[in-house]
Parts: structure tokens; C-alpha cells; sequence
């Protein structure tokens, strides 16, 4: 049972009285920020008259209570988790930037026409995980959301607007990726590129959450540039003229790359101190920024 479960579960005891100091003032912080507990706070509202009215000593019989609670939920017909995510999703889809789609696309595709003009697969996926960095690195703050003092005025829901954000921009990018991926496999094989596919993933999430994570906590642009050179500065290092200059730092910069456990324990490792200091944003300090 979740947090806002167990609260409504409380609200009829909320409304007689019934709740002690500690639970009445955990109910009050959940109400503030949950529309639907207030909805269903004001419908037991109504019934308290019901409840309490008539002696001050007669008590509603539990059944009552517990009858009356099994209507409601029947009644409400709740969506299911799975209905309530895509929901989300839905509500977050016109809020990201147009431009994000549309640039995304147009540079995977064309990509994907200098990969078959160089006959060089491994280009495709040079360049995907930086167009999902550069679209991530846009996707929240108030630079980029004409409803960005709103999102904040809504403390509860900025980390599921980001997360939201971030599978549908991360998730676009995954897909026109498989559908190229898809249409390299059938022009040279499978065996070609299967293998550069499951090289990519780790990276191209690495690069994606350091982004995302980086223009939250710094700045868009330099979060951009600094994932920009990271993975640019891996093909330098490949590049044998250059190797010995990095020595022997550039050794462990490549095995880096190389590791995916590495790369997405980083990443989950950004991604929560991201979460985390998202909730310490206030609306006071974007709007004098
Ligand atoms: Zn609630």
C-alpha cells in the first residue's frame, strides 16, 4: 500500500476527529499536494454530518465505515498503474520541445544515409548517443518550458515530469535507432551489426543520463559540451597517433567506456543525486535567475 492509499484510508477517521497529532499532520502535507485526496476529503466532509451528527457518544459501526469505503472505490473505477503511466506520458508529450522531435529524426536519418554512403556502420552509432544527449540536455528548466514556474509550483509531481520526459525523448530516440538498426541488419548482415548495437546501449545511456543530469544541476550548454567531449574524446584516444598522449589515463578513459556496468552504475548514480536536488529547486531561485 502506497503512501497516498494509506492516507485515504485515513480520511474518514481524518473527518471525525479520530487521528492522532502525528497522523492528522502526515494527512495534511499528502492533501496539499494530491487533488484526488482532496476531492474525496470534501465528499467525506459531507458524510461526517452523518457520522457525528446525534449523540456525540455514538460511533458509526465499523461496517458502516468499511461498506461505505468499498462503494467508493468501487464506484471511482481507479485507472490501473499502467493506465495512470501512460496518462503521464500522454499529459508530458506536447511539453517537451517541438524542435526535439524533429531534429532528433531528421540527424539519426540522415546518419543513417553517410553510414551507407561510407560503408561504415559503426557511424550511426558514433552519432546517436549524441543526439539523445543534446535532446535530453532540453527537456526540463525554465529555459526550455514556457510552463516551467508551473511545473515547480507543483513540488509533488517534478520528478514524475521528468521521468516522464525522460523515457518519452530517450524512448523516441531507442526507437528511431531500432527501426535504422533494423534496416542496417538487412542491408549487411545481423552479425555486423547485432554486436555494434549491444557496444551502444551502455554508452548511449551514459551520455544521455550525464546530460540530462548536468543541465539540471549546471547548465544546458555546458552539460551538452562536456558530453560532447567525453565521447569525442573516446575517438580520439582509439585513434593510435594520438593514444600515447594520454597515457596512462587514457587507458582507464577507454576501459571506462568499455564496461557497462560501469556506465550504468554511473549513470543510476547521476540520474538519483539529479532527483535528489531536484526536489530542493525553488520557485524563488529560477525566478530571480
Ligand atoms: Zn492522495
Amino acid at each position: 500500500m502506497n503512501e497516498h492509499e494509506r492516507i485515504r484510508e485515513l480520511l474518514p477517521f481524518y473527518v471525525t476527529g479520530k487521528l492522532s497529532p502525528g497522523e492528522t499532520a502526515r494527512l495534511q502535507e499528502h492533501i496539499l499536494n494530491c487533488p484526488e485526496c482532496q476531492s474525496e476529503l470534501a465528499l467525506w466532509k459531507g458524510l461526517d454530518w452523518v457520522i457525528t451528527s446525534g449523540s456525540s457518544s455514538a460511533h458509526a459501526p465499523a461496517a458502516a465505515l468499511d461498506n461505505a469505503l468499498a462503494s467508493i472505490h468501487e464506484r471511482e473505477h481507479r485507472p490501473s498503474l499502467p493506465q495512470r503511466l501512460w496518462q503521464i506520458l500522454l499529459a508530458q508529450l506536447p511539453l517537451v520541445k517541438k524542435e526535439i522531435w524533429t531534429a532528433s529524426f531528421m540527424i539519426l536519418v540522415l546518419g543513417f544515409v553517410v553510414t551507407l554512403l561510407l560503408d561504415k556502420t559503426a557511424f550511426l552509432y558514433a552519432l546517436a548517443p549524441m543526439v539523445s544527449a543534446g535532446g535530453l540536455a532540453l527537456i526540463y528548466g525554465s529555459d526550455h518550458d514556457p510552463a516551467h514556474e508551473l511545473v515547480l509550483s507543483t513540488p509533488a509531481s517534478q520528478v514524475q515530469i521528468l521521468l516522464a520526459r525522460t523515457v518519452l525523448v530517450f524512448g523516441y530516440n531507442l526507437l528511431i535507432l531500432a527501426v535504422l538498426s533494423a534496416g542496417l541488419a538487412a542491408y549487411y548482415s545481423p552479425e555486423i551489426v547485432l554486436p555494434l548495437v549491444k557496444d551502444w546501449l551502455a554508452p548511449m545511456t551514459f551520455l544521455s543520463t550525464l546530460s540530462l543530469s548536468l543541465s539540471i544541476l549546471i547548465d544546458s550548454e555546458k552539460a551538452v559540451a562536456l558530453a560532447y567531449s567525453l565521447w569525442l574524446g573516446k575517438y580520439l584516444m582509439i585513434n593510435p597517433d594520438y593514444f600515447g598522449l594520454f597515457e596512462p589515463s587514457g587507458n582507464l578513459f577507454l576501459r571506462f567506456w568499455k564496461s557497462p556496468v560501469s556506465l550504468y552504475l554511473i549513470s543510476a548514480v547521476l540520474f538519483s543525486v539529479m532527483l535528489v536536488s531536484l526536489k530542493r529547486v525553488k520557485p524563488a531561485r529560477t525566478l530571480q535567475a
